[in-house]
């Protein structure tokens, strides 16, 4: 495999594990993202759930995606002596009686026996919790911290040089007969990984991005007590151990700012006091929000450019980050890097025709 020289624009989760792989796997790369600009990346929960939406269905592709993710971070764990993978029990609550039916056929398909435990009958669970529908456990569940995931590679690109904090400017981008030029760096490939602000992006904003706002609290509940689990009561509950809680995630596919909002908190306290039985005093301690690079078929947005085809994107991670992202990037890289083709069901090419109709090509 020859050295290429790429340029990874965008330091998220999606933009840091390619750069990482892509250096690992001896090329040369530079990454540049601001942090500075909002991100997702930094403010989400950070889960990996496999049973997840009002349906009660196993995340898509889950088999192929849980044991990629582990190994990914287990090895960055042991690269960077950090801890950032931790499995942990998951407890779904019914919401009524037509969510226990479903669980009860989820429970007796085969499809569902890896990543379901046992139900949890009505006064079975924590007595904290609101509990009049019964519960059930889900299995492989984890929690990645991905804001130390986060710190620990930009401080590792930092320091063998490769990674510029700063806001790319795309109409500084230069195509030359051979490679791309952007400010006194040459690259054979350009990808782009700036989740929402692919929008601004000239060359791939045909793609139906669809950004869904989320916020999240940490909150100060230090007489609840709850067991180390991940709380799923229509919103979820992490507990960090020391008496505070993770408490998430609002969605709201209409707001497309970046900023906290009342509404928001006011949103997950309400939640979080309907699913705890008895009253308890709550402090909120921080209060985050983002935008989910959601797309219009919730299927990632990756591969080439339809014209130019050494610019790339690896985007549309949505809500399932910390899952998606170790598999995706292996997907691309053997992509990228071998040729092999990509999952019809990820690669953008199922969205060439808008961009035939799209008034396109910046230059
Ligand atoms: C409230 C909330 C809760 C969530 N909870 C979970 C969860 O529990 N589990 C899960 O798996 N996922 C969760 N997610 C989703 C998860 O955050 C995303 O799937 C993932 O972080 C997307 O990563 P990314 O790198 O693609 O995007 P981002 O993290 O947004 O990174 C993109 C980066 O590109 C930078 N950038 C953009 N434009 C430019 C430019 N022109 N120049 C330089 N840099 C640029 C941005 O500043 C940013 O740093 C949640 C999201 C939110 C908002």
């Amino acid at each position: 495999m020859s050295t290429q020289r790429h340029i990874i624009v965008g330091a998220g989760l999606a933009g840091c594990l390619l750069a990482w792989r892509l250096e690992q796997a001896g090329q040369r790369v530079i990454l540049i993202g601001s942090t500075e600009l909002p991100n997702a990346s930094e403010v989400a929960g950070g889960i990996i759930n496999p049973v997840t939406g009002r349906w009660m269905t196993k995340t898509w592709n889950f088999d192929t995606l849980i044991p990629c993710a582990e190994l990914t971070y287990r090895e960055l764990e042991q690269q960077f002596d950090i801890a950032l993978y931790h499995p942990i029990p998951l407890i779904r609550y019914c919401q009524n009686s037509t969510d226990t039916k479903r669980m009860g056929r989820r429970m007796r398909n085969p499809r569902y026996a890896d990543v379901l435990g046992e139900p949890i009958a009505v006064g079975n669970g924590p007595t904290a919790l609101e509990d009049s529908h019964g519960s059930f456990q889900i299995k492989q569940a984890a929690h990645v911290d991905l804001p130390l995931l986060l710190q620990t590679l930009r401080a590792y690109f930092i320091n063998k040089a490769i990674f510029r904090d700063e806001r790319f400017v795309y109409s500084d981008l230069r195509k030359t007969s051979n490679h791309w030029e952007y400010n006194g760096l040459q690259a054979d490939h350009i990808t782009f990984s700036e989740g929402t602000g692919m929008q601004l992006n000239p060359w791939f904003n045909w793609l139906p991005m669809t950004p869904a706002k989320g916020e999240t609290l940490v909150i100060d509940c230090p007489d609840l007590n709850l067991p180390r689990a991940i709380y799923h009561h229509r919103k979820w509950l992490l507990p960090y151990g020391d008496g505070t809680y993770r408490l998430g995630a609002t969605f709201d596919s209409g707001d497309s700012s970046h900023e906290q909002t009342a509404a928001g908190a006011s949103e997950l306290l309400k939640a979080a006091q309907s699913f705890i039985a008895a009253a308890h005093r709550m402090t909120v301690k921080q209060h985050y929000a983002g935008l989910r690079p959601t797309t219009q078929d919730l299927r990632p947005f990756i591969g080439d450019h339809p014209t130019e085809r050494r610019l790339h994107i690896f985007n549309g991670l949505g809500s399932k980050g910390a899952s998606l992202a170790p598999e995706l990037v292996r997907q691309f890289l053997a992509h990228l890097l071998a040729g092999e083709a990509l999952d019809p069901e990820i690669d953008i090419t199922r969205y060439h025709d808008m961009f035939n109709s799209s008034i396109h090509a910046p230059h």
